[in-house]
């Protein structure tokens, strides 16, 4: 047996087991070891019969003096019950449905029990305890229990012992993977250590010690492959940009740049002459002009003779950075073109053909972008609006239909520098942290329902003032299970007898992206009122006329997302609000969105939403393709990483590293967690 064994290998574990350790990841002996425990039950202290709290677990030692009886009481439900004693008092202790238990604990024997004593009228006693024999070593009292996250069919007991047993099989296999210089210099201990006390303390010292080396070596590994990464982009290549004067372009624009558009721009720049391709995150809030900060990339790809593509995750975005960028570029004969799904295909034709010839300069488009009958005479730039849209393969399939193109990512979502970095891999990061002069500030406000009559009057108001209204709901459809408000429903009781006079548009993901384009498409152009609709509306869409947003469960969202939310209103020349319904009591849950009505800087919002709900909950999904820690966390552990990131560094620039006893292991786990977490990695 050896880590890469499969669990069937380990005895008690047949093809069902197998199955079931799948849904947890669980494959090898090496998946079991590093499956670490939730977290751990200190049932080291064996407290006297006298001393037992109720609803405090805890451990004792007795003697049984009264033998186990069962009793049937009815179908299905057998009762054990049986008395043990200390010298300081008795207790009954009782079974249901583990009659067995009558056959293991013996009348005049002394064991280690584990449990929660209940009273009431008829005294203390306490129900299915854990117990064991005072001849045997602890291993579910007497000790730190490990608490594993648990599947259907798989124990906590069964989990425990498989994971022993691969732990004894492999010990000697168990890979060192930091180098005897980096443990000495963070004071880590040994692998082998590690691995044993995660899953076995003798001490809760031992746990920290052995944590602080896993998370410590989970980072380590990570940066690892991140340098590895960026060593390997540094050597590919591409003819660098000569044309790199921007002075025209900037005459032409309507407005002067932001400082941080303008220091975007220069990065950008420096990448685009450097002969190596460009791998940048834009990442700026909502309204921090990221628009103009590629139009100047595309600009200088079409002075350079190259060709740009420029993609947006829905048709009215492409459409709204076509109407926006073709007009500017057009001043300096530059062709641009839209391709979208929705084009006729005679108009797709033409397109393609000009992408193919090198008519067409710069591209905008959807994912229609990607189809195989697109080819580009020389496609050096891609650039990617609200990454976080995209499944990361089809940023790659548009980068394949070039050579080595330079890559523009760009993103809203204000992910925190520390976090980026994570998620981002090996790009370089760029930040608009300024927003354009004379911006609105939204005011927000917090409410609860005894305010919906105002609110609905505040909603009219600004609707018969020419303005428009979004209204926000968590759920597409009625749900039973809260009372969450749906998209649907709510959209026609505003319709039927809230507002009959109004216009009230509904916009979910669950409709087919054509409909959803026509419902936006009428909600730009204002033959619509109010647009009852989900987080779909999250997404880059600009309706500068719509000047009040209205978000019911407001609880229900992240406050970055809330933040996006509402950066859909105060585009305009109008004063926009948002107002946030809860009927959540919840102090922490009011003082967090209490927080979002006190500020409107999307990067603190971020970084509070990090540290109140952890990196897995601001993102929401995997999506975003933040990789799994096992052992460490984001949000706790963050010195670490930036511990572990130099390291990386400094070991993988010494040439001699190859050499290093742990060089082998290492490569081969730097190989196993990257092609797992491919996604981040492209
Ligand atoms: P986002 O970063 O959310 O994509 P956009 O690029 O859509 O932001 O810009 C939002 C709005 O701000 C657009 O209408 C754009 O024309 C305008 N804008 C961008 N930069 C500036 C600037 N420097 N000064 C004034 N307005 C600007
Ligand atoms: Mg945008």
């Amino acid at each position: 047996m050896d880590l890469d064994s499969p669990v069937t290998q380990l005895a008690g574990i047949g093809p069902s087991r197998a199955k079931q350790l799948q849904g947890l990841g669980i494959e090898t002996l090496y998946d079991l070891i590093a499956y670490f425990p939730r977290t751990y039950e200190d049932r080291t202290h064996v407290v006297p019969i006298h001393q037992l709290e109720t609803e405090q677990p805890a451990c004792f030692r007795a003697w049984v003096i009264r033998e186990p009886r069962t009793s049937h009481i009815r179908k299905g439900l057998s009762l054990t019950k049986l008395t043990v004693a200390d010298n300081t008092g008795r207790l009954n202790l009782t079974y249901f449905n583990q009659p067995y238990v009558a056959e293991q604990l013996h009348y005049g024997e002394e064991y280690f029990f584990y449990g929660t004593v209940v009273g009431d009228f008829a005294g203390y006693q306490m129900q299915n305890p854990t117990y064991e024999s005072v001849a045997k070593p602890g291993v579910a009292t007497r000790r730190i229990m490990p608490i594993y996250a648990l599947t259907a069919g798989i124990s906590n007991k069964l989990l425990s012992r498989c994971i022993q047993q691969a732990l004894d099989a492999c010990f000697q296999d168990l890979p060192e993977l930091l180098p005897a210089s980096v443990r000495s210099r963070h004071d880590l201990c040994r692998a082998q250590e590690a691995y044993v006390s995660i899953h076995a303390p003798e001490s809760f010292e031992a746990l920290d010690r052995a944590r602080k080396r896993l998370v410590f070596e989970e980072f380590f590994i990570f940066s690892a492959g991140l340098q590895l990464m960026r060593n390997r982009r540094r050597v590919q290549h591409t003819a660098p940009y000569d044309m790199l004067d921007l002075t025209d372009f900037y005459a032409a624009l309507p407005f002067q740049l932001t400082g941080a558009q303008r220091r975007a721009i220069q990065e950008i720049t420096a990448d685009l002459q450097r002969g190596v391709p460009m791998n940048r995150l834009l990442q700026g809030d909502v309204g921090s002009g990221k628009t103009m900060v590629a139009a100047a990339a595309c600009y200088l790809a079409a002075q350079n003779r190259r060709q740009a593509a420029f993609m947006a995750p829905t048709e009215i975005l492409a459409e709204q950075h076509f109407q926006s960028l073709s007009p500017l570029l057009e001043q300096f004969g530059i062709t641009a073109a839209l391709l979208t799904g929705s084009l006729p295909q005679s108009k797709k034709r033409r397109v393609k053909a000009g992408l193919a010839d090198g008519s067409v300069q710069l591209v905008l488009g959807t994912h229609a972008l990607l189809t195989a009958d697109v080819h580009f005479q020389d496609l050096n730039l891609v650039i990617a609006d609200e990454q976080h849209r995209f499944g990361v393969a089809q940023r790659a399939a548009l980068s394949e239909k070039g050579r080595c193109p330079h890559l523009l990512v760009m993103s809203a979502t204000p992910i925190p520098r520390t976090l980026a970095l994570m998620v981002y891999g090996d790009l370089d990061v760029s930040v608009l942290d300024e927003l354009p002069p004379g911006r609105q500030t939204i005011d927000t406000f917090l409410v609860g329902e005894s305010m919906r009559p105002r609110i609905n009057a505040f909603i009219r108001k600004h609707a018969e003032a020419g303005n428009q209204v979004y209204v926000v709901c968590p759920a597409v459809e009625e749900s039973d299970l809260d009372s969450l408000k749906s998209a649907e429903v709510w959209a026609e009781t505003l319709q039927r007898t809230v507002f009959p006079d109004l216009r009230v548009g509904l916009l979910h993901g669950k409709l087919k992206g054509a409909d959803k384009d026509r419902v936006m498409a009428a909600f730009a152009s204002h033959e619509l009122d109010i647009l009852v609709a989900t987080t779909v509306i999250e997404v880059g869409v600009d309706v500068p006329n719509a000047t009040l947003m209205v978000i019911e469960n407001a609880d229900r969202f992240g406050l970055s997302q809330l933040h996006q939310l509402r950066g859909r209103v105060g585009r305009g020349k109008d004063k926009s609000y948002c107002v946030l319904f809860t009927s959540n009591k919840n102090p922490e849950t009011l003082a967090r969105l209490k927080a979002l009505c006190g500020t409107n800087d999307g990067f603190q919002i971020a970084e509070q939403d990090l540290a109140l709900r952890g990196p897995g909950d601001f993102f929401g999904s995997r999506q975003h393709g933040l990789p799994q820690f096992k052992a460490a966390s984001l949000t706790l552990d963050m010195t670490v990483l930036k511990e572990a990131q130099e390291e990386a560094e400094a070991v993988l620039s010494d040439p001699d590293f190859i050499h290093d006893p742990v060089f082998p292991a290492l490569q081969k786990r730097i190989q196993a967690l990257f092609s797992k977490e491919m996604n981040i990695f492209n």
